[in-house]
């Protein structure tokens, strides 16, 4: 059986949580897969010598300070969730305002045609090549004063199927209706019929001057959003990748699970082999590009996400020392700590960690409990939080 058969098998029993506990399992697994990627010392290895602070947030979240993050978009499943998050309120704050403004938005998917065995590589690169002659201004150009174009977001998706790899984009192009030149329907199933006319055509004509012919019907799809439908178009565009729940395709993330889950030796094989292969592909590829009002609305829009998502440190729990780290780490506990909510929970982890590590007790100088005394400290998505200033030794 293929690779992709194999793993494909597992869906009818794979289970996909999306909890921040299993964001932080998934890591593992990548770190087995890649390890000499960033990945394997996202929120594993210590900013220098520094303790661990653990806290929780005004909105429940728990923070681990004083540990590197890797940024890496693709393939770290706790910072793809967190970034994608961010854009998330990015597209909204653009497409809100482009609302405001009295525009309207066209969403399409758009790939290119491939083969079960193709490699991912290849599938991405006439992708892309495609997306190059789109944007050419001699179809460009033409196409945009057609539609009243005036910017877009673009976001690409790997997903794996039946037929294999499946590259496609999810592309919000942000129109002025106005300026449409050819959207000449009256109601809104001819105006529809029009904007899928005009999408598969351009796209199909890019297809050729890349030399890669397109079916107009399997590789384009369009939908005319109406402003009530916009938030919800928005989340499905930029979701995050572990999200999915076809049940007959795989995202890169749900290849991690599919190690995590399965006892079968040659189908985590074969999970790991792909996941290596997308890892490679879209090395270096971004998820969303953004251009032209989108592109010029975006410092802005960044602007407003970032004071949407500040965050508030409410309760500082404690700090673990570089030793309780490491013993955390290799108890495989660390997943555990990422989740904690309270003073106990801290405790027991770290207590389990001491045990596994063939102490009797907590050793001293391994964790102090900050005082209840709650403090406010703002931060934001790339803060280490500081240690706190008063902090009680817990001797067991
Ligand atoms: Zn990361």
């Amino acid at each position: 059986m293929s690779h992709i058969k194999q793993v494909l098998s597992i869906i009818p029993s794979l289970r996909r949580e999306g909890s921040k506990f299993e964001s932080a399992e998934l890591q593992n697994i990548v770190r087995e897969i890649l390890p000499d990627s960033r990945v394997a010392a996202c929120l594993r290895h210590r900013l220098s010598n520094s303790s661990v602070t653990v806290s929780t947030t005004e909105r429940g979240n728990t923070r681990l300070g004083g540990l590197m993050v890797c940024d890496s978009s693709h393939i770290c499943p706790v910072c793809h969730s967190r970034k994608m998050a961010k854009e998330q309120q990015i597209v909204s704050r653009i497409v809100h305002d482009h609302y405001q403004a009295g525009g309207i938005l066209l969403a399409a998917a758009l790939t290119a045609p491939h083969q079960v065995y193709e490699p991912l590589s290849e599938n991405l690169d006439q992708m892309e090549s495609i997306w190059k002659c789109f944007r050419s201004p001699a179809i460009w150009k033409r196409f945009a004063d057609k539609l009243g174009i005036v910017g877009c977001v673009r976001r690409l998706e790997v997903t794996l199927g039946a037929n294999g790899w499946h590259p496609h984009l999810h592309v919000m192009f942000l129109c002025k209706s106005e300026q449409a030149k050819e959207i000449t329907g009256h109601s809104w199933r001819t105006a529809l019929d029009d904007a899928f006319h005009i999408v598969s055509t351009h796209w199909r004509q890019a297809g050729g001057k890349a030399g890669i012919i397109i079916n107009e019907n399997a590789q384009a799809a369009v939908a005319i959003i109406e402003h009530i439908d916009a938030q919800r178009t928005v989340n499905y565009n930029t979701k995050n990748m572990g999200c999915c729940k076809k049940p007959n395709s795989l995202t890169p993330i749900d290849l991690l699970r599919v190690v995590a889950q399965s006892d079968n030796g040659s189908v985590t094989y074969a999970a790991k082999q792909l996941f290596k292969e997308y890892a490679t592909a879209v090395k270096g590829k971004h998820t969303l590009t953004y251009s032209g009002s989108a592109k010029l609305s975006r410092n802005d829009a960044v602007k407003s996400a970032d004071a949407a998502s500040t965050d508030v440190v409410e309760d500082k729990l404690g700090t673990i020392s570089p030793d309780a780290w490491s013993a955390i780490i290799r108890a495989g506990l660390r997943g555990y700590l990422a989740v904690v909510k309270s003073r106990r929970e801290l405790v027991a982890i770290v207590l389990r960690a001491a045990l596994r590590s063939g102490h009797r007790h907590i050793p001293l100088r391994w964790m102090r409990l900050a005082f209840t005394a709650k403090t406010k400290t703002v931060i934001r998505s790339s803060a280490i939080s500081p240690a706190p200033d008063t902090m009680v030794t817990l001797c067991m």
